[in-house]
C-alpha cells in the first residue's frame, strides 16, 4: 500500500471551524480520489507495519474539512477482525432519532487534528439513526451503535466546526459521569 499524500489540519486552524456544506451529485473526480485515499490513509494508520513506517497516529475517521474542503462528506475505517476492515462513506448526514442512553469513551476519544492527549467525558448518544447519500448519490439509512455511534457523531459534529475538545467541561472534565455509560 502507498500512503496517500494528503495533509490534516490541525486544531488550531480555523478552516476547522467553518460549517460544512450539502454536496450535489455527481461527485466530482477529485473528491471521490479524496474518499479513496482518506481510506486509504485511515486503514493504514490502523496496520502496524504501516504506522511504525510511517509514523502515523491511529485513527479511524475523517472528515472532508480536515482535509480543508467545507464539505458534508466523512469517512470511517473500522477494524473489524484482525487487519479486516470495514469502510463508510458517508455524504450529506442527517439524525433522524438517537437513543435516551448516553455513552462516552472511558480512554478518551481521538481526532487526528487534536495531537495531544486531551482527558474528559464526551457525551454521545449510544444509538442513534442517520440518512445519508452514498458515493452514487443514492439515499440510505443507517443505524449505529456503541463506538461507531460515537464516531458517527465525531464526524458529524466536524461537519459543524466543532471538535470533541469543545463538548469537554474545563473547570470538571468527569461531569455527569455517573449519568453515562462508558465503553
Ligand atoms: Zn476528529
Amino acid at each position: 500500500m502507498k500512503l496517500p499524500n494528503i495533509k490534516i489540519l490541525d486544531e488550531k486552524d480555523k478552516t476547522l471551524r467553518l460549517i460544512s456544506k450539502e454536496v450535489t451529485f455527481p461527485l466530482a473526480k477529485e473528491d471521490k480520489d479524496l474518499i479513496n485515499d482518506a481510506i486509504t490513509y485511515l486503514t493504514m494508520s490502523q496496520i502496524k507495519k504501516y504506522y511504525e513506517k510511517y509514523n502515523l497516529r491511529p485513527g479511524m475517521g475523517l472528515a472532508f474539512i480536515q482535509l480543508g474542503l467545507p464539505k458534508n462528506i466523512f469517512v470511517i475505517v473500522e477494524e473489524v477482525d484482525e487487519e479486516k476492515f470495514e469502510n463508510y462513506v458517508i455524504i450529506n448526514p442527517k439524525m433522524l432519532s438517537h437513543s435516551e442512553e448516553l455513552i462516552y469513551v472511558g480512554e478518551g476519544e481521538g481526532c487526528l487534528s487534536v495531537n495531544r492527549e486531551v482527558e474528559g467525558i464526551v457525551p454521545r448518544y449510544a444509538r442513534m439513526t442517520i440518512r445519508y447519500q452514498d458515493i452514487d448519490g443514492n439515499v440510505k439509512e443507517i443505524r449505529v451503535r456503541e463506538d461507531i455511534s460515537v464516531a458517527f457523531q465525531h464526524e458529524m459534529d466536524h461537519l459543524k466546526g466543532i471538535l470533541f475538545v469543545d463538548k469537554i467541561d474545563k473547570k470538571n472534565p468527569f461531569k455527569d459521569k455517573e449519568k453515562m455509560r462508558e465503553i
